[in-house]
This record gives C-alpha cells, sequence and structure tokens, in this order.
C-alpha cells in the first residue's frame, strides 16, 4: 500500500503518490491534477470539485468554499470572513463554525474539507488500484493547535490515517531540496487562494530546517479577485449572493488570462449564467488593483527575515508556491524584495503535494528518496505555563524547532494543597494576562503535603504535527495529570502579529512588572514561611533574637504589597535582611526536623507534629482543588 501526500488546499486540493522513485500528481477523469476545494450538499449527496465550482453561482446557499480559512476557528472571531463569503453563519453554535445549508442540516468547515479529503481518496483507490496507506497532508504553516486538530478531524472523518500534518512552504522545499540536493538558506514564498505564508529555510545535506515563519492567513487570490471585481463593478456589495459570485468567478477566470496576456475581460452575468456586460481590463489595470495586496506579502517576509537573523542579501534562493505566483506583478515583487530572481522550476500548484508525497514515501522506511531526512519546522508563538502572580514560565521559546519537549519542576506554594491548577498560555507578553490561553487542567489527588514538599514535574511536548501534549507528575508519589490541550480556537496571523507587535512594544514594563511579581511573591513565601515557623517554634527563640526578626519581617510586609516596580529593590533588600536576620533560626528547625525524619515516621505525620498542617492556613478538602491556581518555579 503506498502512503499518499495531500495538498488540502483553500481554492484547490491535490493528492501525489511516489511511484517508481518519482513523485507525482494523481489526475482525475479530465487528466487534471487540481480538485476545486468546493463542496455541494444535494439531497442526493455532496457533489465535490469543479461541478460544483461550476455551478456554485445557481446553487449559492448549499455551495462551499474557502472553507479552510474557517478551520478550527470560532464564529466571534470569523463572522467578517463569513459575510464576505456571504456564508450565513448558524447562531445557535457559538463554539465552532457552522454554515447554513440550504436543504440540508448545517455543516462544518471539517465536514467540508472531508468530503474534499474523501474524493482524493477515492481518486487515489482508482490510481492505485486500492486504499492507500497512510497519509501527509499539508497545513499553512501558521495553522495552530485547533485548526491542526481540525484538519485531523476532517482526515479521520474521511478515513484517512495521518501519518503526518506537513507545513506547505516545507513540503515545498523537499520537493526542490531533494530534487536539486542544493543546500543553502531558501526563502519559501507560498502565496495560494486564502493564506499566505513565508519560511525562510536552511537546506543542508538533504536536512531542512525551518528557521522562520510568517504569514497571513487572510491573504491570496481570492483577494485579487474581490479587487478586480470591486474595480469593474464598485457597487458589488450591493449585488445579490448570486450575481456577486458570477462576478468573481468572472474576474478570477480574467485574472488567470492576464498572467499570459495583456489585455482581458470580466463578464457579468445575471446570476443564471447569462452575459449582460462585458468590461475590457488591462494587466495595468489588475495591476493597479491588486498592487496594495501585493504589497501587504511585504511585512511578514521582512518578520520571518528578522527571526531568522538574516537579511535579504542572505538568501541563496527563492521558491515560490501557489497559484496565485503565477501573476507576473507577484513575480516582480518577489524578485524585488529578495534581490533575486525567484525559483521556479517546479508547477507552483503541485510542488506542495509533490513534497507531501515525498515525504509520505519516506515514512514508508523503504524509499528510495532519503533515509535519513530530518524535518524541522518552528513554533510561531512562545509556549509556557502561568505560575506563581500571574507570570509566565515560558517553556517552548517562539521559533523552536519542532518536535521540541521541555520540562521543569514545580512545587506547591500553599501547606495541604491536594490539588493544583495549570494554566497554559502561548505569547510571548510576560504577564498570563497578556498571553493567549490555551487551557486550565487540574493535577488532583495530591497527599495534602507541606508547601514546597511536592515536586511536580511538568512536560511539553509540541509534536511533529504542531500540536501540543502537556502531562504533570507529582514525583513522589507517581500522582499524574496527562492534559488535553483543547484552544477554543485558532488565532489568525494577523492576532500573532498583534501580540508580538505588544510584546516588543511592551518587553522594557512587561520585565520590570514581572521583576516586581517575582520580587513579591518570593517575600510573601518567606513572610509565610517565617509565620508558620514562628507560630510552631516560636519558643525556639529568644526575646531578642525575635523582636529582631519581627521588626524586619514587618517592614517587609509593608513594604511588599506595593505595585510600583520602583519598590522591588527595597523588596529585595529587606527579604535578603530578613533572611540573613533568620538564618541561625531557620537552622536549628532544620537540624530538629532532621532528627524527626530520620527517626524514620512518615512525612504526612513529620508534617503534623511540626505543626504544618494545623496551622490555620487554607487546607482544601480531599480531591478538592484547591484554588490557588499557580505554582512556584523551583
Ligand atoms: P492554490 O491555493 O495554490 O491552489 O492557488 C489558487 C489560486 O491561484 C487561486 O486564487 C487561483 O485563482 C490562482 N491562480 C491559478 N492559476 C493562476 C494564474 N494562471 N494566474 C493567476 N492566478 C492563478
Amino acid at each position: 500500500m503506498a502512503n499518499i501526500g495531500i495538498d488540502l488546499g483553500t481554492t484547490n486540493s491535490l493528492v501525489a503518490v511516489v511511484m517508481g522513485g518519482k513523485a507525482r500528481c494523481l489526475l482525475d477523469d479530465h487528466a487534471k491534477s487540481m480538485l476545486p476545494s468546493v463542496v455541494r450538499y444535494d439531497a442526493g449527496g455532496p457533489v465535490v470539485g469543479k461541478e460544483a465550482l461550476d455551478e456554485a453561482p445557481q446553487f449559492a446557499a448549499r455551495t462551499f468554499s474557502s472553507t479552510k480559512r474557517f478551520m478550527g476557528r470560532a464564529p466571534a472571531d470569523c463572522g467578517a470572513d463569513a459575510a464576505l463569503f456571504r456564508y450565513t453563519m448558524d447562531d445557535s453554535e457559538p463554539r465552532f463554525v457552522r454554515f447554513l445549508c440550504e436543504g440540508h442540516a448545517p455543516v462544518t468547515p471539517v465536514e467540508v474539507a472531508s468530503e474534499v479529503l474523501k474524493a482524493l481518496r477515492a481518486r487515489a483507490v482508482e490510481c492505485l488500484f486500492g486504499e492507500p496507506g497512510g497519509a501527509v497532508i499539508t497545513v499553512p504553516a501558521y495553522f495552530d493547535d485547533a485548526q491542526r486538530q481540525a484538519t485531523k478531524d476532517a482526515a479521520r472523518l474521511a478515513g484517512l490515517e495521518v501519518l503526518r500534518l506537513l507545513n506547505e512552504p516545507t513540503a515545498a522545499a523537499i520537493a526542490y531540496g531533494l530534487d536539486q540536493r542544493a543546500s543553502g538558506k531558501f526563502a519559501v514564498y507560498d502565496l495560494g487562494g486564502g493564506t499566505f505564508d513565508v519560511s525562510i529555510l536552511d537546506l543542508n545535506d538533504g536536512i531542512f530546517q525551518v528557521l522562520s515563519t510568517a504569514g497571513d492567513t487572510h491573504l491570496g487570490g481570492d483577494d485579487f479577485d474581490r479587487a478586480l471585481a470591486q474595480y469593474v463593478v464598485p457597487d458589488l456589495a450591493a449585488r445579490s449572493n448570486a450575481e456577486a459570485r458570477a462576478i468573481l468567478a468572472a474576474a478570477e477566470r480574467c485574472k488567470r488570462e492576464l498572467s499570459d496576456v495583456e489585455i482581458s475581460e470580466v463578464v457579468e452575468s445575471d446570476g443564471s449564467g447569462t452575459s449582460t456586460r462585458s468590461y475590457a481590463v488591462t494587466r495595468v489595470d489588475f495591476e493597479e488593483a491588486i498592487l496594495p495586496i501585493v504589497e501587504r506579502t511585504t511585512r511578514a517576509c521582512a518578520q520571518a527575515l528578522t527571526d531568522a537573523g538574516l537579511t535579504a542579501k542572505d538568501i541563496d534562493a527563492v521558491v515560490l508556491v501557489g497559484g496565485s505566483t503565477r501573476v507576473p506583478l507577484v513575480r516582480e515583487h518577489v524578485a524585488a524584495l529578495f534581490g533575486r530572481e525567484p525559483f521556479c522550476d517546479l508547477n507552483p500548484d503541485e510542488v506542495v503535494a509533490i513534497g507531501a508525497a515525498m515525504q509520505a514515501d519516506i515514512l514508508t522506511g523503504s524509499s528510495q528518496l532519503a533515509d535519513d531526512l530530518l524535518l524541522l519546522d518552528v513554533i510561531p508563538l512562545s509556549l509556557g505555563l502561568e505560575v506563581m502572580g500571574g507570570v509566565v514560565e515560558k517553556f517552548i521559546p517562539r521559533c523552536s524547532p519542532i518536535p521540541m519537549s521541555a520540562s521543569q519542576t514545580f512545587t506547591t506554594h500553599v501547606d495541604g494543597q491536594t490539588g493544583i491548577v495549570l494554566h497554559l498560555v502561548q505569547g510571548d507578553r510576560e504577564l498570563a494576562s497578556d498571553n493567549r490561553s490555551l487551557g486550565r487542567f487540574t493535577l488532583k489527588g495530591l497527599p495534602g503535603l507541606p508547601a514546597g514538599i511536592p515536586r511536580i514535574k511538568v512536560d511539553f511536548l509540541v509534536d511533529a504535527d504542531g500540536i501540543l501534549h502537556v502531562s504533570a507528575k507529582e514525583e513522589f508519589t507517581g500522582i499524574e495529570a496527562k492534559i488535553e490541550v483543547k484552544p477554543s480556537y485558532g488565532l489568525s496571523e494577523d492576532e500573532i502579529e498583534v501580540m508580538l507587535e505588544s510584546s516588543i512594544d511592551n518587553a522594557e514594563t512587561d520585565v520590570e512588572v514581572r521583576m516586581l511579581i517575582e520580587a513579591r511573591v518570593e517575600a510573601e513565601g518567606i513572610l509565610r514561611a517565617l509565620d508558620k515557623a514562628l507560630r510552631a517554634d516560636r519558643a525556639m527563640l529568644s526575646e531578642e533574637s525575635y523582636q529582631a526578626i519581627t521588626a524586619v519581617a514587618d517592614k517587609l510586609r509593608e513594604a511588599h504589597v506595593s505595585t510600583d516596580p520602583a519598590d522591588r529593590k527595597r523588596i529585595n533588600d529587606l527579604a535578603h535582611e530578613l533572611d540573613a536576620v533568620s538564618a541561625p533560626f531557620a537552622q536549628e528547625r532544620i537540624e530538629r526536623d532532621l532528627t524527626i525524619a530520620l527517626s524514620g515516621r512518615a512525612a504526612d505525620v513529620v508534617g503534623s507534629e511540626l505543626g504544618l498542617n494545623n496551622d490555620g492556613t487554607k487546607k482544601p478538602g480531599p480531591g478538592a482543588a484547591a484554588e490557588e491556581d499557580a505554582t512556584d518555579a523551583r
């Protein structure tokens, strides 16, 4: 059984396979490799591909295209997009996008994608004379966890086994790199129907490393179509759904022609296919209409170069991917941006599917293409955990290559804590509240040990598909919680950019606030521990030592509530002073505790003998999670 590679595109999808050591796209009955990612829901079942695309104007209310834009996203985030495509969102479902569909139950983008995947799978069955093995499916580099999960769900619905999700630009690099055995730094510029990605890749002896990625999930050939349609029909927004769709389709045809000829036309029809008017358009007119859209790719290219620590001069070759890179203005723009002619030997429509098929073949373990190909992609935003004081402990910094894992050990902050709430965040700001929350989960059933005793090891793993797995384990008791990270919805590239910009703008204040919070948390910990020790063992101190300690403790108690970052030094100084003045007392208690522990009694007995658990501090009931939701980094 051959493995297959699938490019699940916004506009078109393809399936490819390696046969006789060469990757090729599988063709339909009309010898076409591209299957329009368009689905119509008829009473007799879904109609997928060209027929659905061609007849979309007549069946607008039950035909869906470009739905990849909505994969894994919440309605609140993409209402504007839905309006743009004139889809009616099902308001009764706030958690995920669902479109109303004439004569059919509402449909989700995952269901639409699964119909496209089913059609590709059927094509593979026909061409390969049997079921394909597993599939490598490509996704835009900027797809976050929810969007990747949604893609996997669609594959599962279509009965496909997903071997791996692969970033589209990386797939293109595989196609080029393996064909040419080149080495150097490549920029992959991928402008498709609905998304734009740029990736900077380092290619060396057949090993790819993605140094950085940037992009815009709302930029592509669809925008060119709309710009051209609006150029010829300025009142496009006022037209009926059917009319607007027909004009957009005519603009798309005209756009394609203008890649080869200097003049073409947009033929307006009344929605039933009858031509009503025709507008002549020159390539110059078209370029004027789309220039602002093409220029929007510049910012992402600059960001990707900066993230990779490179300038345009360092790039050895630029690879073009996606149907929209056939537009001459786009090619000129890319050439000017990187100071060199782009590399476009392979068919830009097929290069991603070809790369995916090569990767799928390599995963069989018996590939003739390469046997030690290592593939590294990067994480677009840092991943971390909220710790005491609401600050973020970063586990995996942005632009880390994947797969990537990281672990840290934490402890509890309050005596008798039986549960810990771990809050996962994504972003680059210092405070958890300024980042995006990915989810919370609880490690329950801890035996209620004194603060500081439990050792909770938290592991982060971003797998080869870019999906985050988190697990937490208390090392003494072996109590474990594996976390299902269920992000409520994905981030758009714009949001990622806003988050990155704000993390840069706020870097200085963030760090100051973080340092103040850390100082306050540390002071709180010292004061809490000291109060507990004094309640239990006041008798061990002389009156003089007691007065000396409490005098500094009172000053620290007063100082540590400050919210002014300028007070951080005073808090730290007082904490150190308190540390120094109470050191002999701490030493004496430790020695006494050691003697008790060495006598062989269990930790909880020791704890209660030391008065640690009946000192009036809050002690959650068994099995209940403590309210304190932050852990304390060790
Ligand atoms: P993709 O998502 O890579 O399949 O790209 C599809 C996009 O490429 C659509 O917006 C198409 O209209 C566009 N496209 C395909 N062929 C051409 C062409 N010859 N000239 C301009 N745009 C094209």
